[in-house]
C-alpha cells in the first residue's frame, strides 16, 4: 500500500518542541504538574481555497497538561487575518507555563483571568489553555463537559460540511464526498461566485449556507449577489462585507430575506452589542473567542440582543472540533467540520452521523490521541 507524499509530509513533521516542565504537586503526594507544547502540521484532504488565501497543509500547536495522572489537550489554529503565527502563540504558551504551573486547575474561572490579563492579544493560545483546563476538570470530575454544562447531548446541532473554492470538477467531487451532510456551506467571494454555485447545483439540491469571507468590497454588489444566492436555495450568508462595513451591512439587512451572519466582524463579547443592527446573528469560534469560557458569556449575550448564533472552526483537529461540540447544544447553527477537511487527524474525539454531532461519554472534551501512524 503505497503512502501518500501529503502523509508522508504530515507524518515528518510531528516533532514534538518545548519539553515538558516538572514542578512539585499542589499540596499533593501523588501530583506531579506537566505542561507541554507541540506544533504538528494538519494536511488538507484539498487545497483549502477562500477569498482572501489558498493552502495545502496548516500548522497548529497543541498544549498537553498532566497532574494527579489525568491529562487535558488543548489545540491553537493561528490565523493570519488575526496577526497570529505558531511562533508567536508557541511564544505566549511559554510565557503562560509558570502560572499554569504554579495555579489551581479547579479554579479556571481565576486561571482564565491570569491569561487574559498577562497574555493580551493571542485568542488561539489563550482557546488552547483553556480547553486544556477545562479537560483536565473534566477529567478530574470523571464528567463530560456538556454535563458540567447541564447540556442535553441529544440537541447537538447538523453540521455543514464545507466546499472550498475551486474548479468546477473538483467542486462536483467534493459535493459527491459530502454526501452523508444534509446542508453544504460554500465558500465564494472571488470572480467566479457564478460558476461555483452552477457546480454545486449540477450536483445537489440540498440548502447551502454561502460564506464570502469579506470578498464583496460594495453594498449593491453584495446585495446583487445575496439576492441571486437566495433564488438559488441559499438559506444564509456569512461576512458578505468587509467586516469595518457595519453600516452598508445594515443597509443590506433591510434588503434581504435571508440572515447574515457575522464572522470576521465579531471576535469576544464586546463586539456583539454594535452588529446588534446589522447582522440577524453571530459565527463564534473558539480560536477568535479565546476558548469555551467566552464562547459561552457570548452565546448569552447574543441571545440577549436576539441574534442567532452559529458555532464554527478554523482548520482544527478533533481537539479543537470536540472542544466546541460540547456547547454545540446551546446553538442554532453548526459549521464544525475542520476535522473532517484533514487527513492526517492526530486525534479522535466527537463524531458525526448524517452530519449531526455526536458526543461521546468520556470525561472532559471527550478527546484521546491516535497511535501515530508508523511510516
Ligand atoms: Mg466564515
Amino acid at each position: 500500500m503505497g503512502i501518500s507524499r501529503r502523509r508522508l509530509l504530515g507524518a515528518s513533521v510531528l516533532t514534538g518542541i518545548g519539553g515538558a516542565g516538572v514542578v512539585a504537586g499542589q499540596g499533593n503526594a501523588t501530583g506531579v504538574t506537566r505542561f507541554s507544547v507541540s506544533r504538528r502540521r494538519l494536511m488538507l484532504t484539498h487545497t483549502w481555497t477562500i477569498a482572501r488565501n489558498s493552502s495545502d497543509y496548516k500548522d497548529n500547536v497543541f498544549v498537553r497538561i498532566e497532574r494527579d495522572g489525568i491529562v487535558g489537550w488543548g489545540e491553537a489554529a493561528p490565523n493570519v487575518r488575526y496577526g497570529q503565527s505558531a511562533e508567536g502563540t508557541i511564544e505566549m504558551l511559554e510565557k503562560a507555563r509558570p502560572f499554569v504551573q504554579a495555579g489551581d486547575w479547579l479554579q479556571y474561572v481565576d486561571l482564565r483571568a491570569r491569561w487574559e490579563r498577562e497574555l493580551a492579544g493571542d485568542s488561539c493560545a489563550h482557546a488552547a489553555l483553556d480547553m486544556a483546563i477545562l479537560d483536565w476538570v473534566g477529567g478530574k470530575l470523571r464528567t463530560p463537559l456538556y454535563r458540567m454544562l447541564g447540556l442535553d447531548p441529544a440537541k447537538t446541532p447538523v453540521t455543514t460540511f464545507s466546499i472550498g473554492i475551486d474548479t468546477p470538477e473538483v467542486i462536483r467531487q467534493k459535493v459527491e464526498e459530502a454526501k452523508d451532510f444534509p446542508v453544504l456551506k460554500i465558500k465564494v467571494g472571488r470572480d467566479n461566485d457564478a460558476e461555483i454555485l452552477a457546480a454545486v447545483r449540477d450536483a445537489t439540491d440540498k440548502p447551502l449556507r454561502v460564506d464570502a469571507n469579506e470578498g464583496w468590497r460594495d453594498k449593491q454588489q453584495a446585495l446583487d449577489k445575496i439576492q441571486w444566492l437566495a433564488a438559488q436555495g441559499v438559506e444564509l450568508i456569512e461576512q458578505p462585507l468587509p467586516s469595518s462595513m457595519i453600516e452598508e451591512t445594515a443597509w443590506l439587512k433591510e434588503r434581504i430575506d435571508i440572515p447574515i451572519v457575522a464572522d470576521e466582524a465579531v471576535k469576544t463579547v464586546g463586539d456583539i452589542p454594535r452588529l446588534a443592527g446589522a447582522y440577524d446573528g453571530i459565527n463564534i469560534k473558539l480560536m477568535k473567542s479565546g476558548g469555551l469560557q467566552e464562547a459561552i458569556r457570548m452565546i448569552h449575550v447574543a441571545r440577549a440582543f436576539d441574534m442567532k448564533i452559529m458555532l464554527g472552526c478554523m482548520i482544527e483537529s478533533s481537539v479543537g472540533i470536540s472542544a466546541a461540540a460540547q456547547i454545540s447544544p446551546l446553538v442554532d447553527w453548526a459549521d464544525l467540520d475542520g476535522n473532517l477537511l484533514i487527513s492526517n487527524d492526530p486525534f479522535s474525539g466527537v463524531g458525526v452521523r448524517q452530519g449531526r454531532l455526536i458526543l461521546n461519554d468520556r470525561p472532559g472534551l471527550g478527546v484521546s490521541e491516535r497511535p501515530q501512524t508508523s511510516l
